[in-house]
């Protein structure tokens, strides 16, 4: 599939990991918007907010578990942000599911 983060996934193109399990892999985002700007992917092709379903959620639950750990070897203890852009309104770029986490400075409370 010509996925960019399937290629991640499988090793095709580099990245920065910091996390890695069975389900999900989290990598530094290559253009960070925030001092720390991580993405948490399902190994498992989902499209987008939009492909989510009763039977691949379970994944999303899992991210959200592993999030925290991370959030924490990153040493965000002032909090963080976990974003998912859905479709080009949103501003969605890459068509595999994933969820930012920014943090390391204030961030803007606009969430437009
Ligand atoms: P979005 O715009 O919400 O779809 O987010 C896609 C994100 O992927 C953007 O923040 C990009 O900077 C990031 N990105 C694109 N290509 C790469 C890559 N090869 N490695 C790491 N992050 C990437
Ligand atoms: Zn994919």
């Amino acid at each position: 599939m010509d996925c960019l983060f399937c290629k991640i996934i499988a090793g095709d193109i580099p990245s920065t990991k910091v996390y890695e399990d069975d389900l999900c892999l989290a990598f530094r985002d290559i253009n960070p918007q925030a001092p720390t700007h991580i993405l948490v992917i399902p190994k498992a092709h989902i499209s987008g907010c939009n492909g989510v379903t009763e039977e691949n959620s379970g994944v999303v639950a899992h991210i959200f578990a592993v999030i925290p750990g991370i959030a924490n070897a990153e040493g965000l203890t002032g909090g963080y942000r976990v974003v998912s852009n859905c479709g080009p309104d949103a501003g969605q770029t890459v068509p595999h599911l994933h969820f930012h986490i920014l943090g390391g400075r204030q961030l803007n409370l606009d969430m437009a």
